[in-house]
C-alpha cells in the first residue's frame, strides 16, 4: 500500500506541484487549502505523513500541529512543516509544538522527496523489536507505547524513535552525528541541532516523573542514557 501524504497548503501552485512530485515518486497526496479543511480530511481517514504549511488562511499550520499532538488518535502524525519563515527561533517554535521536521520555502523537489522518504522510514512500525525497559522508562515499539513507571509518555514518531535508540545501548555517549545516523537516517538535508532540539523534546516528556535526568547531555561527546 503506499503512503498516503495529506498536503495542506493554500497556494494552488505550491500544493499543486508538490502533489505532483509525491505522485511521481509512488506516494498517493491528499490536498486541503486550510486548517479546517485539514482537520476534517484527517478525521475522515488518518494519513501516513502530514506536510503542513505555516501560513493558512483561517489558522497557523503550528496550532494545528499543536492540537494534533494532543489528541490521542493524531499524537504519532509525522508532521513536516513547510514554510517561507527561515528564522532559527520559527523553526524552534515548530519543533517545540511537535513538528518533526521543517522544510524551509523555496525547497527543491529532491529535498522535499528526501525528507519524506526518511520521514516515512522514522515513523514506520518496528514490530519485530522487543519491549526494552531502563531506569524505569518502559518502551514498546510493537505498540508504540512509552511508560515512565506508571504514567504513559506521549513522544511524536522522532523522539520515540531517539529514546528507542538510546534505550538500546543505555550509558554509551552518542554523538550527534551518530544518533542522525541512526534515528534520521537520511540525513543529508538535516543540521545537528535538530538533535539538541528533539532531545530537548524528549527531556519535556519525561519531566512530569523525574525521568528527564536519565538524558544526559556529556560535554563535547554528544548524549547519553543513564541506565538507573
Ligand atoms: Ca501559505
Amino acid at each position: 500500500m503506499t503512503a498516503r501524504i495529506l498536503i495542506v497548503e493554500d497556494e494552488p501552485a505550491i500544493a499543486e506541484l508538490i502533489a505532483v512530485n509525491l505522485r511521481h515518486a509512488g506516494y498517493t497526496p491528499v490536498l486541503a487549502h486550510d486548517a479546517a479543511s485539514a482537520r476534517q480530511q484527517i478525521d475522515a481517514a488518518l494519513p501516513d505523513l502530514l506536510l503542513l504549511d505555516w501560513m493558512l488562511p483561517d489558522s497557523p499550520g503550528i496550532e494545528l500541529a499543536r492540537r494534533l499532538r494532543a489528541d490521542s488518535r493524531t499524537r504519532a502524525l509525522p508532521i513536516i512543516l513547510l514554510t517561507a519563515r527561515a528564522q532559527e527561533s520559527d523553526k524552534l517554535a515548530g519543533f517545540e509544538v511537535g513538528a518533526d521536521d521543517y522544510i524551509t520555502k523555496p525547497f527543491s523537489p529532491r529535498e522535499l522527496l528526501a525528507r519524506v522518504k526518511a520521514m516515512l522510514r522514522r515513523a514506520a512500525p518496528l514490530a519485530a523489536d522487543e519491549a526494552l525497559e531502563v531506569g524505569g522508562l518502559r518502551l514498546d515499539p510493537a505498540t508504540f507505547r512509552v511508560q515512565a513507571g506508571d504514567t504513559p509518555v506521549s513522544l511524536s514518531p522522532t523522539e520515540f524513535r531517539l529514546l528507542h535508540y538510546l534505550m538500546t545501548q543505555p550509558d554509551r555517549v552518542h554523538s550527534r552525528a551518530r544518533l542522525l545516523d541512526a534515528v534520521w537516517g537520511d540525513h543529508v538535508f538535516i543540521e545537528e541541532r535538530t538533535v539538541d532540539v528533539h532531545i530537548r523534546r524528549l527531556r519535556v516528556a519525561l519531566q512530569p516523573t523525574g525521568h528527564d535526568r536519565l538524558v544526559e547531555t556529556v560535554r563535547g561527546g554528544g548524549y547519553r542514557l543513564l541506565p538507573a
